[in-house]
């Protein structure tokens, strides 16, 4: 990471609204709400002008409770969910220039299948849990346009291997895997084509301490080897403090705070950071 280079991601003015709004909530700029919800028409602003940039190499950490808008942002960012409004632009992709949400559904599964990869919290929505595990890795990578089937298994039993899943269970299906496991089968098959962002959403929550421990180290060491970009989305601000270079503090659909991660740890500014630095404490 340094100030010399451009941004491999930039997200500019994202907005995600659940129902069509009112007079009362459609002017961004003074809105009644209650949080993030609409009492007059019942209308939810999930995602309230979202702008960030995401350099090379870097870790940005997302951190949220839930109903904070973190997840909408990510299925956004990967086209499981349309946005209302905004853009994003990713380096690797016609240089940046071309606003991602106004693509094809074609071009954005060519985006998701090369260019990005997602690790979700619950597993039974990266994989295919009766699957054998390298088959789910094949699957991305045949996506992504790879047909050589010998080709594919090395680079299935090699993924398996980085992520410490035993070369002898590569054909077991991930329903027979403990949680920590399955997250590591999702994360070699969000690794397959080499994608040079990854996102991650919640990934290590509702494991045990000690697998998350695991999982979130084998992250660390990927993203070392790899050089690879992360968005890392957690309601946890030690997951965050373990991984991420910067942290955004969203609350009610918007972004209350950013800056170093250490920094929002020593100094947080905004009340609700506040809380959220002396409950780690
Ligand atoms: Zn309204």
């Amino acid at each position: 990471m340094g100030q010399i280079s451009s941004p491999i991601m930039s997200v500019r003015q994202l907005n995600k609204q659940f129902g069509k709004g009112c007079e009362q909530c459609s002017n961004s700029d003074n809105r009644k709400l209650e949080r993030n919800y609409c009492r007059a028409c019942g209308t939810v602003y999930s995602c309230q002008n979202l702008s960030f940039d995401l350099y090379p190499g870097e870790v940005l950490g997302i951190v949220g409770e839930s109903g904070s808008g973190k997840s909408t942002l990510m299925r956004s960012l990967y086209f499981d969910q349309e946005v209302t409004t905004g853009e994003a632009y990713l380096q690797p992709y016609k240089e940046g220039a071309v606003n991602l949400f106004q693509e094809s559904s074609q071009q954005q599964k060519y985006i998701r299948n090369h260019l990005m990869g997602k690790v979700y919290q619950n597993p039974v929505l990266g994989l295919r849990m009766g699957f054998s595990s390298i088959g789910n890795i094949a699957e991305k990578m045949i996506a992504a346009g790879n047909r050589n089937v010998a080709a594919m298994e090395a680079r299935g039993s090699e993924l398996l291997d980085q992520v410490h899943i035993p070369v002898y269970r590569m054909k077991e299906a991930p329903k027979k895997f403990s949680g920590g496991m399955q997250q590591r089968v999702q994360i070699a098959k969000a690794l397959s084509n080499n994608p040079p962002i990854l996102l991650l959403d919640e990934v290590t929550t509702g494991l045990d301490l000690s697998v998350q421990a695991n999982v979130l180290d084998l992250i660390k060491h990927l993203q070392r080897e790899l050089k690879i970009s992360m968005l890392l989305v957690s309601h946890d601000l030690g997951v965050i403090r373990m991984l991420a270079d910067r942290t955004m503090v969203m609350l009610d659909g918007r972004v209350v705070e950013q800056g170093l991660t250490d920094q929002i740890l020593e100094d947080p500014q905004h009340a609700y950071t506040q809380q959220l630095v002396h409950s780690l404490l």
